[in-house]
């Protein structure tokens, strides 16, 4: 057995659907159990008619739940069966017609909870793994949907849900082999249940974490993430242009890589992975034929000392300064308690004497944060700001990085740094401004020459 997951773009219409089908008609001796995303912007857009109709526009929300499920119909259609039509055309109906209640609930309440956020956001796995189950159909493949809610089990942290594996693990391996033996098993990416059978979610891009979930609980031999780049690049191509592939690279350089802003792979992807040691991959379902990115359990020799650069918008700076002249002990305890009761993590940690900075990326909290910060603290919060991450698990071994690094970047202001504990990150923070300007020179300096059997 194999676990393929197509991410938003590769199901983004019918075409792309197509496409999937051909790339999973070719490996279907290999048993594939396929996880689907929402099929292209479909979970924003049902997040837009949630955030719509709370506000109280009601009709705007109406509006795109309309639009939206016009373009499912539009898409499905030419890749499913005449005689399976009816079937799909009223699936899509009748989710679009619960989509009309929730909405209707949030304009009488006027307040969207993470419950809700959860019930209404799960519906775009739930239509596109039913219409890509029948256009696997109309393509010749014996395929059978599987509600992911029955077999990835959650805590009830709503819109960012944990799984609970063993759980999870059991009824995988229960559910999903038998069937894999003679059908090709396909479930929505990203939605799963609490013990108590209400829909979670498992946090935006969690199709990828669910696809690695389903390949430990089967025994997967190995897991495709099938997306629309080549595979892990050099660096992010919506920043830098000239980016190269990286042909193989360790699950704690891509662990680190994906926590600090990599958006190819949601940052718990690797974990059920690495604890039963299945290979990822990482595909372009635009170009089947490229071999991607090999994510594998041993370290990769290479020359070059950085594997990839990752970054991070949209990050806030804190400053935390003891109104004590020296940092009386407790104090770090004290702030982080702070941070840990408004659920906020913490991404990068510097400490000098008497002050403290450190970065976040969800700053819904922030104002709260600041307020208790304030009764011991001096704050003070620079937003706008980015985190830049190089990755290699040579770093520490490698002297003359630092310089290399410094030396690149000797016109760019740069807020904090951090050499992570992990021993394979380094990184830094510089205003978004500048962030494009300090990861082209970072990638001039580390991939003007690369080594042929890591990079293509
Ligand atoms: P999917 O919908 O298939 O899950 P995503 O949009 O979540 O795809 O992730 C793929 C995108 O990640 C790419 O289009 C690319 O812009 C972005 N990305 C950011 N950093 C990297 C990187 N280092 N390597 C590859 N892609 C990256
Ligand atoms: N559809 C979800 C999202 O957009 C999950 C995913 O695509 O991985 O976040
Ligand atoms: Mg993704």
């Amino acid at each position: 057995m194999i676990v393929m997951k197509f991410g938003g773009t590769s199901v983004e219409s019918a075409a792309a659907i197509e496409r999937v089908a051909s790339i999973v008609k070719a490996r279907v001796a290999r048993q594939p159990v396929v996880v689907v995303s929402a099929m292209g912007k479909t979970t924003n857009r049902l997040l837009a008619i949630a955030a719509k109709s709370a506000e109280g526009k009601r009709e705007e929300g109406i509006k795109l739940a309309v639009e939206l499920r016009d373009f499912h119909l539009r898409e499905a259609r030419p890749v499913v069966l005449d005689s399976d039509w009816p079937i799909v055309e009223s699936a899509i109906q009748d989710h679009f017609q619960e989509i009309a209640e929730l909405a209707r609930a949030l304009a009488v309440v006027g307040e969207i909870t993470p419950r809700l956020t959860d019930a209404i956001s799960s519906y775009g796995e739930r239509i596109s793994s039913i219409v890509v189950t029948y256009a696997f159909r109309r393509a010749g493949m014996d395929a059978v949907h599987v509600d992911s809610r029955h077999v990835v089990v959650t805590d009830n942290r709503h819109t960012q849900a944990t799984p609970k594996f063993a759980e999870s693990y059991s009824r995988l391996a229960a559910a999903i082999p038998p069937l894999a033996q003679r059908h090709v098993v396909v479930m929505g990416g990203f939605i799963a249940s609490a013990e108590n059978g209400i829909t979670t979610t498992l946090g935006r891009g969690g199709s990828d974490f669910t696809a690695s979930i389903v390949g430990a609980g089967i025994g997967a031999e190995e897991i495709e993430i099938w997306t629309d780049v080549d595979g892990m690049l050099t660096g992010d191509p919506r920043v830098i242009d000239g980016v190269r592939r990286v042909k193989s690279i360790s699950f704690g350089e891509a662990a680190e890589l994906a926590y600090f802003g990599a958006k190819v792979l949601h940052p718990a992807t690797v974990l059920p992975a690495v604890e039963k040691n299945i290979p990822v991959l990482i595909l372009n379902s635009r170009r089947p034929e490229v071999e991607g990115t090999r994510i594998v359990s041993e370290s990769v020799p290479c020359t070059n000392v950085i594997k990839s650069i990752a970054c991070k918008r949209n990050i806030a700076l804190v400053n935390i300064t003891s109104s004590r002249m020296l940092m009386a002990h407790g104090f770090l305890r004290r702030i982080f308690e702070v941070f840990d009761r408004f659920q906020t993590p913490v991404d990068m940690v510097a400490t000098s004497e008497v002050s403290v900075s450190l970065t976040i990326d969800n700053t819904t909290r922030l104002k709260e944060i600041t307020t208790e910060l304030e009764e011991f603290a001096e704050v003070n919060v620079e937003q706008n700001q980015a985190i830049v991450c190089l990755v290699g698990d040579s770093i520490r071994s490698t002297p003359g990085v630092a310089s290399r690094i410094f030396r690149a970047l000797s016109e760019i202001n740069i807020g904090m740094i951090s050499q992570g504990a992990s021993l394979l990150n380094f990184g830094f923070v510089v205003s978004e401004a500048d962030l494009p300007r300090a990861v082209a020179a970072l990638h001039s300096e580390f991939f003007a020459e690369v080594d042929p059997a890591v990079f293509d």
